[in-house]
């Protein structure tokens, strides 16, 4: 096997996978500043400060991040049954995850 065909096609990948979607012309804006504050607030009510994916693993966890459980720039809306708390680490995982999914378009 000539190791030389292999480099250029590792290049294309890399290059491909840097490229993001663009955001959807119609795609719901998520509150800003002061209204995005008080929404927050109340999903932290609502989800009694509890992490909401902790909570479906029989877990309890501290929440501490408001979540689109569908994202905006999927088609989700920015209404409160379309959020949830999640702890730090699952909500990293959920980013990571749609970050995959969003480069892959
Ligand atoms: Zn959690």
């Amino acid at each position: 096997m000539k190791l030389t065909t292999l480099k250029p096609r590792l290049q294309t990948a890399g290059g491909r996978l840097a490229v993001l979607q663009p955001i959807r012309p119609n795609t719901v804006q998520r509150k800003r500043g002061w209204a995005g504050v008080q929404d927050r607030e109340r999903i932290r009510k609502r989800d009694c400060g509890l992490c909401q994916e902790c909570l479906r693993q029989g877990l309890t966890s501290v929440g501490s991040d408001v979540d689109h459980k569908i994202p905006l720039w999927k088609g989700g809306s920015d209404d409160d049954d379309n959020k949830e708390l999640l702890c730090i680490t699952h909500h990293k995982e959920k980013s990571a995850r749609e970050a995959k999914d969003r480069a892959r378009g």
